[in-house]
């Protein structure tokens, strides 16, 4: 394990700030002053919205053009969807939503798991329990050794093949630390459970504070998947609020123009965030809109992913019990619903935060990832025999949702849904600018859809219990039927890397 005390004593927070924030790298983003974000216009728009009364007839012109264009809405639009109590009025909306995933995604959800590298971290997020100064927190940074561990058991043991690598922000969790963990996860291989066959990690997305234009070029050099950064709030004075001016993470600029310097670097699948429950959801969901449609005009690209993380518990703060804007489950649902609608073309992340029946009851409110066999404490993989213990001491906030994978691949099948390992595009390259159209036409749920029955069948045969086996197999079979229909002509191609897959072969994808 790294020395920490060493670590802390080379560099101040003051310290690392002045030498890590470029200025010009802000600015260049922000011509004239002008900001992206201008909190006078998205409350002026959620004001006028709420003035109105609500126009079915509106509402639903709004949602023919998300479902037929696919294009981001206006501000205006979204807006207006925020208005809707309506009982069955969002329940148009919703099946919408649903069907919107369909035609973008198909009929699968994502699973990936979530791997913390490190929880020292120079900032002082009040809502967080890794901030710095958080006396309740045993700190550690995962050496490579112990980072292979840990994929033994995510990989081996579990299954998975996608990662979300999570860092605080520090000297010890430097780009080039960034750079190896991901590199040691790619290398990392092992002999799967049940077949012998030779297991791994095949996507490592990251989420860690925002970084400068060069260092986002070495992560691109070994393969960084999706550049995750939540926002946190938008709303600059609950920001200032939260993280405190010494610290780096005190520079809202900085952290808001993350994507754009992403984008300029070549790392082009980018995944936005706020943390639910720090201020007013409306104001939230239309600057995530704003940011979403300033990085479009900027690149011609916008967020590959939304996350929708919720304020947990954590050690050493009342914060998220006690913010007087904690939302509700049936607010977090709507939230979900009018994302879908707003950035029809976007994945949408709902984690292991929620509790079972939240994200049971959200499966089809447009949401296309989930992780499971979750543990975020530092080194909780491998250190616990089950996923599901948690550790408050070492994690960054409390899990509500401990299922297994073999329970929510089971649970999923019995709703007729896909489970998908599938990384297939970002490793052909279907990112950024180049996967924008094939989504937004339906084009790429059809690739997903042939690649998610390979990786189901992979992890069937190489992990599920006989039972979770039996009920995946069914959905398979009407899977491979629908490709039939879709793709007659392609289909016997399809069926003879579907049966190699059945003898064992691995990593077969279009
Ligand atoms: N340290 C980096 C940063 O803050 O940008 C990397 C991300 S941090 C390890 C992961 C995310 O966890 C944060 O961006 C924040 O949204 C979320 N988070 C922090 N405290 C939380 C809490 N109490 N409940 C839920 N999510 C929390
Ligand atoms: Fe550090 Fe990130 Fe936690 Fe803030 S949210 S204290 S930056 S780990």
């Amino acid at each position: 394990m790294a020395d920490v005390s060493k670590i802390r004593s080379f560099a101040t927070a003051a310290q690392y700030t002045e030498n890590f924030i470029i200025k010009s790298q802000i600015d260049k983003y922000l011509p004239g002053g002008k900001h992206f974000i201008d909190e006078d216009f998205i409350n002026r728009t959620i004001a006028e919205a709420s003035s109105r009364e609500v126009d079915p007839v509106k509402i639903r012109e709004i949602i023919a053009k998300s479902e037929s264009t696919c294009e981001t809405l206006l501000p205006e639009e979204t807006a207006a969807l925020m208005q809707v109590t309506d009982k069955d009025l969002f329940e148009e909306m919703r099946a919408a939503a649903d069907r919107i995933k369909h035609k973008v995604y198909d009929n699968r959800i994502v699973m990936f798991a979530p791997l913390y590298m490190s929880n020292l971290c120079v900032n002082g997020c009040k809502y967080c329990g890794f901030r710095e100064g958080n006396l309740e927190q045993r700190r550690r940074v995962l050496t490579m050794d112990e980072l292979k561990e840990e994929v033994d058991v995510l990989a081996g043991r579990i299954g998975h093949k996608r990662l979300i690598a999570v860092y605080g922000e520090h000297p010890s969790t430097s780009t080039e630390y960034i750079a190896e963990t991901i590199e040691t996860c790619y290398n990392r291989q092992v002999a799967s459970p049940r077949t012998g066959a030779k297991v791994g990690i095949r996507r490592v997305n990251v989420n860690a504070a925002p970084l400068p234009v060069e260092d986002l070029k070495v992560l691109r050099s070994v393969g960084i998947g999706t550049f995750q950064v939540f926002q946190e709030t938008y709303n600059r004075k609950l920001y200032e609020e939260m993280h405190p001016a010494w610290s780096v993470k005190g520079n809202y600029d900085w952290r808001v123009t993350a994507f754009h310097r992403c984008l300029e670097a070549g790392v082009d699948d980018v995944g936005l965030g706020v943390l639910y429950g720090l201020c007013d959801w409306r104001f939230e969901l239309l600057a995530t809109i704003m940011h979403a449609r300033d990085l479009e005009r900027w690149f011609n690209i916008g967020p590959h992913t939304l996350s929708f993380p919720r304020l947990e518990p954590a050690s050493g703060t009342r914060v998220p019990e006690e913010s007087p804007w904690l939302i509700d489950d049936d607010t977090f649902a709507r939230i979900l619903v009018i994302a879908r609608l707003s950035v029809p073309y976007t994945g949408m992340i709902v984690t292991a935060r929620e509790s079972p029946q939240s994200r049971n009851r959200v499966i089809n409110h447009g949401m296309t990832q989930l992780d499971c066999s979750s543990n975020i404490a530092i080194k909780g993989y491998s250190d616990f025999a089950k996923e599901s213990y948690q550790d408050k001491e070492r994690q960054q906030f409390m899990l509500g949702d401990n299922r297994s994978i073999d329970e929510w691949v089971r649970y999923l099948a019995q709703r007729g849904i896909i489970t998908s390992f599938c990384t297939a595009g970002y490793r052909c390259g279907r990112t950024g600018g180049c996967i924008m159209d094939a989504l937004k036409t339906g084009r790429e749920g059809k690739f997903c859809k042939i690649n998610a029955v390979l990786t189901f069948r992979e992890w069937l045969d190489d992990f599920a219990s006989d039972e979770t086996k039996a009920l995946g197999e069914k959905v398979i079979a009407a899977e491979l039927q629908e490709i039939e229909r879709w793709l007659p002509k392609f289909y016997p191609t399809v069926l003879k890397q579907y049966e190699a897959t059945c003898r064992g072969e691995r990593d077969l994808f279009f």
